[in-house]
C-alpha cells in the first residue's frame, strides 16, 4: 500500500510542527481522484466538473504535486491550517470554548425557546458531546429536525452555519421573519454543534489538520467518524479505508467509536424526520446513497427538495458518488435506512468555504457562507415538515413511499395492528427488534391491497415486556420503522 503514506509518516515523526498545504491539481479525471484516495492521499475536495482535485501535502513536499499533474497550484496557507495568530481560538471560527459560551448564552437570552445545552455522551477522550434543543412553547407533537457539524474536526465552516441559523431562529421568532416562528412553533430543532470534540480540541493548538477522532489505538492516527456508521459499513474500500493511517479509515467495526455511538443513540431516541449534517468544503448538497452507484427509493424527492434548497446558492446536488466519490459507513446512509432508526430524510451540505480554515481572518467570508446556507436550512425545515403533513409556505409535493404508518394500540398488550402503506408492492417483510438490535420475530405481510393495509401481529408468549422496533422492507430498497412498547 501507500507509497505516499510512508513519506507522510516519516515527515510526521521527524517534525510534529511540519505544516501541511492544500494543493489543487488541474486537468485530472474523476478516476484519477479515486486512484489518489486509494493510494492514501488526503483528498480534500473533488470538483464535480472534474476540473480539479485538492489534496493535502506536507509543505516541504508540495513540489511532488508536479508528479501528479503538470498543472497545479499551491493554495493559500490559511486554507489548510490555523495561522499562528489564530491558534487556540480559531480566528473568526468558533473554538470549543466559544461554542460553549455561545450556546449557553443563547439559552439564557432566549430561555423560552432554547434549552440549556445537555450532554448526550462522551468522546474517546471523555469530552462531553452536547446538544441544544430549540422550540417554542406551543404544545402538541412537534417532529424533530436534526442539525450537526464538525464530525470532521477540520471543517469549522459548518459549525459557523449552525450558529448563524440558531441566531436567526431565535432573533426572528418574535416579530421578525415569520418563517422562524413557523419553524419553532411546528418542530423541535436539535443542534449537535461539535460531533467530534476531541479532534476539534486537538486542532486548536496544533494547526487544524485533524479530520478524524483521536482514537489512535488501532495503530493509526484516528478513525474517520463519517465512515464508522452501521449501514453498509466496510461495503468496499472505495472512499472508506481499512488502513489506520488513511484519512478515510473506517475503524475496526461499525460503530466502534464512542462518538458515532453517542450520535446514533441520540438520533434513535429523538426520531428526527430530517437531518442536515454539515461538512465543508466544495459547495454541494448530498443525499443517499453513498455506498453504491444506485439511486435511493426517494431519489426524486431528494432531487425535488435539493432544487428548491439550492436555488439561491447554486450548490451542486446529488448523491456522494455522483458529486464526489463513493463512501460507505457514512452518516446519511445510516440515518436514511439504518437499523432501529425511524424513517428520516438526511442531507449533507458541503459548505463552499475557502478550504478548511480559509475564512479564519475574514469575517465577511464567514457571513457569506452563512448567508448561502441559511435559506437552505429554512427550506429544509419547510420541506421536511411538509412531508409529514405540516404545511407552511413553499409547499413541496412529495410522492408517498413505503411506510409503517402506525402501530396500535400502543402500548401493545396481546396483539398489535401494523398499518402499512406500500405504493408499489403488495408484500413486505416485517422484522421486530428489541432495543439491543436482536431480532425477536419476523414475518411476511402480504395482500396489501391497493397499497395500503393492516396486519395483525399477535405478540409471541416468549417476548417479554419492553420497547421494540418494527421495521418493514419491500426488497426494493424501501424501508421504514416504528417504535412501540409491549406491556404484559
Ligand atoms: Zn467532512
Amino acid at each position: 500500500m501507500k507509497k505516499y503514506f510512508l513519506v507522510f509518516v516519516i515527515v510526521a515523526l521527524s517534525s510534529s510542527a511540519e505544516a501541511d498545504r492544500l494543493v489543487r491539481l488541474y486537468d485530472v479525471s474523476r478516476g484519477f481522484a479515486m486512484k489518489l484516495i486509494e493510494d492514501g492521499y488526503d483528498v480534500a475536495n473533488v470538483d464535480i466538473r472534474g476540473e480539479y482535485v485538492d489534496i493535502m501535502l506536507p509543505e516541504k513536499d508540495v513540489d511532488q504535486a508536479a508528479l501528479l499533474s503538470h498543472n497545479y497550484e499551491v493554495l493559500p496557507k490559511e486554507w489548510g491550517e490555523l495561522l499562528p495568530e489564530n491558534l487556540n481560538d480559531g480566528g473568526y471560527y468558533y473554538s470549543p470554548e466559544e461554542n460553549w459560551a455561545f450556546w449557553c448564552g443563547l439559552s439564557e437570552d432566549y430561555s423560552d425557546l432554547v434549552d440549556t445545552p445537555a450532554t448526550i455522551g462522551q468522546s474517546y477522550e471523555d469530552r462531553d458531546i452536547y446538544m441544544i434543543r430549540m422550540t417554542s412553547s406551543t404544545s402538541g407533537y412537534k417532529p424533530p429536525i436534526y442539525f450537526s457539524s464538525l464530525i470532521h474536526a477540520r471543517e469549522p465552516g459548518g459549525n459557523s452555519v449552525l450558529i448563524d441559523f440558531a441566531m436567526w431562529l431565535t432573533s426572528n421568532y418574535d416579530g421578525g421573519d415569520t418563517r422562524a416562528a413557523w419553524i419553532l412553533d411546528n418542530t423541535e430543532v436539535y443542534f449537535v454543534p461539535i460531533a467530534n470534540p476531541d479532534g476539534y480540541a486537538f486542532n486548536m493548538p496544533n494547526g487544524g489538520n485533524q479530520r478524524k477522532n483521536m482514537n489512535w489505538s488501532a495503530g493509526g492516527d484516528g478513525v474517520d467518524l463519517n465512515r464508522n456508521w452501521g449501514y453498509m459499513w466496510g461495503y468496499d474500500d472505495y472512499g472508506s479505508s481499512p488502513y489506520p493511517y488513511d484519512q478515510t479509515y473506517r475503524g475496526t467495526s461499525a460503530f466502534s467509536e464512542p462518538e458515532t455511538q453517542v450520535q446514533r443513540d441520540f438520533i434513535i431516541s429523538i426520531e428526527p424526520i430530517g437531518a442536515m449534517n454539515y461538512h465543508t468544503y466544495g459547495g454541494y448538497l448530498l443525499y443517499p446513497w453513498g455506498y453504491e452507484d444506485i439511486l435511493a427509493p426517494d431519489n426524486e424527492m431528494f432531487v425535488g427538495w435539493s432544487e428548491i434548497m439550492t436555488a439561491g446558492n447554486g450548490y451542486e446536488y446529488g448523491t456522494a458518488w455522483q458529486i464526489l466519490y463513493n463512501v460507505n459507513g457514512e452518516q446519511n446512509d445510516w440515518s436514511y435506512c439504518g437499523e432501529d432508526v425511524a424513517r428520516m430524510y438526511p442531507m449533507t451540505p458541503e459548505v463552499d468555504d475557502n478550504g478548511f480554515w480559509g475564512s479564519q481572518n475574514d469575517t465577511l467570508e464567514i457571513v457569506r457562507i452563512c448567508n448561502e446556507c441559511r435559506p437552505m436550512n429554512i427550506l429544509f425545515c419547510f420541506a421536511a415538515l411538509n412531508y409529514v403533513g405540516i404545511n407552511g409556505e413553499g409547499e413541496v409535493e412529495i410522492e408517498p413511499v413505503l411506510s409503517l404508518d402506525t402501530v396500535y394500540p400502543n402500548p401493545v398488550v396481546s396483539s398489535a395492528v401494523f398499518r402499512i402503506t406500500s405504493p408499489t408492492v403488495s408484500v413486505v417483510d416485517v422484522v421486530v427488534y428489541d432495543t439491543s438490535g436482536r431480532i425477536v420475530h419476523s414475518f411476511i405481510a402480504s395482500d396489501l391491497a391497493a397499497g395500503t393495509g393492516s396486519v395483525i401481529w399477535d405478540v409471541p408468549d416468549e417476548i417479554p415486556a419492553g420497547v421494540y422496533t418494527a421495521r418493514i422492507s419491500d426488497g426494493a430498497g424501501n424501508c421504514d420503522s416504528r417504535r412501540f412498547t409491549v406491556m404484559k
